[in-house]
C-alpha cells in the first residue's frame, strides 16, 4: 500500500473536486484499499487541467529515490518514456515502461548488494546466453531452499553468498570461470552435483527470472515481496492478454501514474526500512564498543584488581 502521508499532501493541495477524485483514484482511496487495475479500468476519472503538472512535479521529485542506483540512467529514461507514452494514450507501452522500471530497480539492488559482475553480464549481453545455458534461478523458493541447505540458515546475500545460489559445475563443465568461485572457498556444507552427475567443483553465478529477482531484492531489503509482486503481476496483466492499446490521454496518464506512484511508494518504504535497520545495527555495535572500551579503561586504571585476578 502507498504512503498515506504523501497521498494526504497531494489531496490537500487540490483546489477542485476533479483533482481530489484523481488523487483518490491513483492512491487507492488515499492508501486505504487495494485494487487491481483491471477492476477499475472503466472507472478512471477524467482528470483536470492541472493533472499533467502535478504528475510532472511528482516525477521530478520522485527521481531522487533512484539517485546512485546502478541503472539510474535507464530508470530515468523509463520514467520519461512511460509518461510520454501515456500522454499519447498508449497505455500498453506506458505500462511496459513501468514493468521495465521494476526490473531495473531490482537489478540495481542485486548488483549493488552482491556483485558488479551481474552488471557486466548484462552490459555485455551475456545474460540471455547464460540463461539459455541453464544458469537460472526460476523461483525465489529455490533461493531460500539452497541457502538453508548450504548454510543451515538465512545468511545475508552479498559478494560471497550470491554464489551459493549459483549453478554447481564440475571442472570439465566450467564455462564461465570469470563468474565462478571454487566451492571450497564458499560456506557450503552440502555436496552438490554438476549436471553431468559428477561432484561439482565450482559455483557459477545464476541469472534470476523476474519473480526470483523481486524475491531476492526484497530479501536483501528485508521487505515483504508480496506488494511488489502484486504491482508487477497487475502491470503484466494489462500488458499481456487484454491488449489495451489505445486509451483517452488523461485516463492513460492516470492509469500509468497510479502504478508508478505505487512503485515509488513501496520502494521508498523499503529503502527507509533498510536504512533504519542498518542504523540500528551501527548503534548497537557502537554501544557494544563503548562497553568494551569502558571495561578496558577500568581494567587499566585498576591494575591491582587485575593482578589479583591473575
Ligand atoms: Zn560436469
Amino acid at each position: 500500500m502507498c504512503d498515506k502521508e504523501v497521498a494526504k499532501i497531494l489531496f490537500d493541495n487540490c483546489k477542485i473536486d476533479e483533482c481530489r477524485k484523481a488523487v483518490k483514484f491513483f492512491t487507492d482511496d488515499l492508501c486505504q484499499t487495494k485494487r487491481q487495475t483491471l477492476d477499475i479500468i472503466d472507472n478512471v476519472p477524467k482528470g483536470w487541467s492541472g493533472l499533467y503538472k502535478m504528475v510532472r512535479t511528482f516525477m521530478r521529485e520522485s527521481k531522487s529515490v533512484f539517485k546512485g542506483f546502478a541503472f539510474e540512467d535507464e530508470i530515468d529514461a523509463l520514467i520519461d518514456n512511460g509518461y510520454m507514452n501515456a500522454l499519447k494514450g498508449n497505455l500498453h507501452s506506458a505500462e511496459e515502461s513501468n514493468r521495465f522500471l521494476m526490473e531495473r530497480i531490482f537489478l540495481s539492488i542485486l548488483v549493488e548488494n552482491t556483485t558488479r559482475d551481474y552488471e557486466e553480464i548484462l552490459r555485455s549481453r551475456l545474460w540471455h546466453k547464460m540463461v539459455d545455458s541453464g544458469y537460472t534461478i526460476l523461483h525465489f523458493g529455490e533461493v531460500v531452499g539452497r541457502l538453508k541447505k548450504a548454510t543451515g540458515g538465512k545468511p545475508p546475500l552479498n559478494e560471497e553468498t550470491i554464489y551459493i545460489i549459483g549453478r554447481p559445475v564440475c571442472r570439465k563443465h566450467l564455462e564461465y570461470p570469470q563468474f565462478s568461485k571454487h566451492i571450497e572457498d564458499l560456506p557450503i556444507q552440502e555436496r552438490l552435483k554438476c549436471r553431468c552427475g559428477k561432484e561439482a567443483d565450482y559455483m557459477t553465478l545464476a541469472m534470476p527470472k523476474v519473480s526470483a529477482l523481486i524475491g531476492i531484492g526484497c530479501y536483501i531489503l528485508g521487505y515483504p515481496s508480496e506488494r511488489f509482486e502484486n504491482i508487477y503481476s497487475n502491470i503484466s496483466r494489462i500488458i499481456h492478454p487484454y491488449g489495451l492499446v489505445r486509451m483517452e490521454k488523461n485516463r492513460a496518464v492516470l492509469l500509468w501514474f497510479r502504478d508508478y506512484f505505487m512503485i515509488v511508494s513501496e520502494l521508498k518504504k523499503a529503502i527507509q526500512l533498510k536504512g533504519n535497520k542498518e542504523r540500528e545495527k551501527v548503534e548497537e555495535k557502537e554501544r557494544g564498543d563503548e562497553k568494551t572500551k569502558s571495561k578496558k579503561k577500568k581494567g587499566k586504571s585498576n591494575p591491582k584488581k587485575r593482578n589479583r585476578k591473575r
